[in-house]
């Protein structure tokens, strides 16, 4: 039986190291952390997200803003509020909720996010940072897959892995940061030919292609480790909708270690953007990590992921 990796448990270990490092730098005098999320329009999705996000901020300790505008907002009027928000040293964290409507450019707003306040990794400043491996702030999504991937492996050196889905926000910044662990790294998409076998070869699978159960059975070696990042919401054979990733998680039991969908991936995003935010904000105020301790390479606690299949 493969291991489950609880997502929960992880995000919920990480939120424990936030909330530390917040009290830590309330204790040192210093302000407290502040993140400001933008949201443009109405899209239902969106709001869900920026109401967690929000919520999320107050069990770590971080203050946050919101700033919702009418979906109508002219793309001067949004690059103005970033503008004043880059400005304020209250803000250590911007995120403009993407989708943007059409009428907005959302590069250009992204771009005009300072990079040292750009929490969601996106700025290319932070992208090139990430590719180069020079620091930055790393995008939520693939910080999550590899804090999941350190809660279950030692060492990196020389594994292969395979990354399904070759997205700017997911399957190339994992490809990055597993190469920086010395992985040999095989990034694959939907032109890509003979992905079961290409698959078959990894020591790490992680599938980020939108796919529902893409990734069989007979697609993974034994002993392989799997994130699956892959989200979709489709009808179950009682009509009721249900949430699947892009592994067929019950053909999977010879992995190692497996995430579920839901409580793997998910949980982990909005761990990791509070924890970003920590981040964002010790380096504005020129708290080095040596003082608050390293947020991410902690030795893990594996003692909350179970070997009983869901
Ligand atoms: P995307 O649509 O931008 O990119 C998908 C990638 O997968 C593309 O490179 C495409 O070529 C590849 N792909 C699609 N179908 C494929 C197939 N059949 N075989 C091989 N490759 C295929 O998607 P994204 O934004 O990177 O998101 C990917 C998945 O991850 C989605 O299900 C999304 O909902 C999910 N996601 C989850 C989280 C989270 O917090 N858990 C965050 C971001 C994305």
């Amino acid at each position: 039986m493969a291991d489950i990796i609880d997502g929960r448990a992880v995000a919920r270990q990480l939120d424990d190291k936030t909330k530390a490092q917040v009290d830590e730098m309330l204790a040192a005098g210093l302000p407290r952390p502040g993140l400001t999320v933008i949201l443009v329009g109405e899209d239902g999705a969106s709001q869900v997200y920026v109401r967690r996000k929000i919520k999320a901020c107050e069990k770590v300790g971080i203050h946050s803003t919101e700033h919702r505008l009418p979906a109508d907002t002219s793309q001067d009027d949004l690059l103005a509020l970033i503008d004043t928000l880059n400005a304020d040293p209250s803000v250590h964290g911007i995120l403009c909720q993407v989708p943007l409507p059409d009428h907005i450019d959302t590069r250009l707003v992204l771009r005009s996010i300072r990079p040292e306040k750009d929490v969601d990794g996106f700025h290319p400043v932070n992208v090139g940072r990430l590719s180069t491996g020079t620091g930055g702030i790393v995008p939520c999504t693939p910080l999550g897959v590899m804090i999941l991937l350190e809660s279950v492996i030692d060492d990196f050196v020389g594994l292969d892995a395979v990354v399904i889905g070759k997205s700017n926000i997911v399957g190339k910044p994992v490809a990055n940061l597993l190469l920086d662990k010395e992985c040999t790294v095989t990034v694959t998409h939907i032109h890509t030919e003979n992905l079961p076998e290409i698959a078959r070869k990894a020591d790490i699978i992680v599938a980020a292609a939108g796919a529902p159960e893409l990734v069989k059975g007979d697609w993974v070696k034994p002993g392989a480790v799997i994130i699956d990042v892959g989200i979709t919401r489709i009808k179950g054979e009682d009509g009721k909708e249900k949430l699947v990733g892009d592994v067929a998680f019950d053909q999977c039991q010879h992995a190692r270690a497996i995430t579920p969908v839901p409580g793997g991936v998910g949980p982990m995003t909005i761990a990791c953007l509070l924890a970003n935010t920590v981040q964002a904000a010790k380096a504005q105020l020129g708290v080095h990590e040596g003082e608050t301790g390293n947020l991410y390479h902690d030795a893990p606690d594996r003692s909350m992921h179970s070997s009983t299949a869901a």
